[in-house]
């Protein structure tokens, strides 16, 4: 679904993508751990192309990223995207949060987009709260809506930026327990995180990036149980 070749990218004299080669096909769940700085936001940024590379290409179902317009709209639609901060409108109800998207960039009719959010709400466990504003749920509430919203858009995959780095210790598991249902679900899924047993439980496989380069690439049980590289292990003594 998503191929990256030779793909460089620098920030000035930074350079912070180093020749990545990343394939990552349908249905699977592709974890992306590493030190920070490493790089991992900007290679999820460069797939829905809110960072563009200056070396090597990007592909998404087949075809290179469009620049702009109507496509990149369409492109942005079809790889969702959950943040560590969970950017919701604030004036707006959880449950048109969800609607925005499926109106606006889809053309869904309000009645039908209502139905759908409320469908989605209720799969992510807070249909009761859709009438609320943002500031009224908790953490883990309001980056189940997100999630929602992404779900809304019928993405074809969804990128995950630490989406439970935010939250207080006993919201997290609510947040990874709906990625695990996305994941059985057979959700294409790219998932910056440091939650190893969410690795453990719904990677297909771990990417270990750090400064700016994949280090290692493997399942999760040959990289929780012998990482091949001196880097690797050292940072996975640091955070296990
Ligand atoms: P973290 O674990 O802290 O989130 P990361 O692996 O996600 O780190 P990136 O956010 O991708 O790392 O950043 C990689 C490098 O690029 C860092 O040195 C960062 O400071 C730099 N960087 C990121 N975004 C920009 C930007 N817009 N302009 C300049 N430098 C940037
Ligand atoms: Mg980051």
């Amino acid at each position: 679904l998503v191929v990256l070749t030779n793909v460089n990218k620098h920030f000035g004299n930074l350079h912070v993508l180093r020749d990545i080669n990343l394939t990552i096909s349908r249905g699977e769940v592709v974890v992306v751990i590493g030190p920070s700085g490493g790089g991992k936001s900007t290679l999820c940024r460069t797939i829905n192309r809110l960072e563009t590379v200056d070396g090597g290409t990007v592909t998404f179902d087949g075809r290179p990223l469009p620049a702009e317009g109507r496509a990149l709209a369409m492109l942005r639609a079809e790889v969702g995207m959950v943040f560590q901060s969970f950017n919701l409108f604030a004036h707006k109800t959880i449950l048109e949060n969800v609607t925005l998207g499926p109106t606006k960039v889809r053309g869904m009719a309000k009645a039908k987009a209502r139905a759908l959010g409320m469908e989605l709400l209720d799969r992510v466990g807070i249909g009761a709260q859709a009438a609320k504003y943002p500031a009224q749920l908790s953490g883990g509430q309001q980056q189940r809506v997100a999630i929602a919203r992404a779900l809304a858009m019928n993405p074809k995959m969804i990128l995950f930026d630490e989406p439970t780095s935010a939250l207080d210790p006993e919201m997290v598991q609510e947040v990874l327990d709906v990625m695990i249902g996305l994941a059985a679900d057979g959700m294409t899924m790219m998932v910056v995180t440091h939650e190893m047993g969410f690795a453990r439980r719904a990677a297909d496989r771990v990417v270990f990036m750090a400064e700016g380069s994949i280090v290692e690439e493997s399942t999760p049980q040959e990289f929780f149980t012998s990482a091949r590289t001196d880097r690797a292990r050292d940072f996975l003594s640091k955070i296990l």
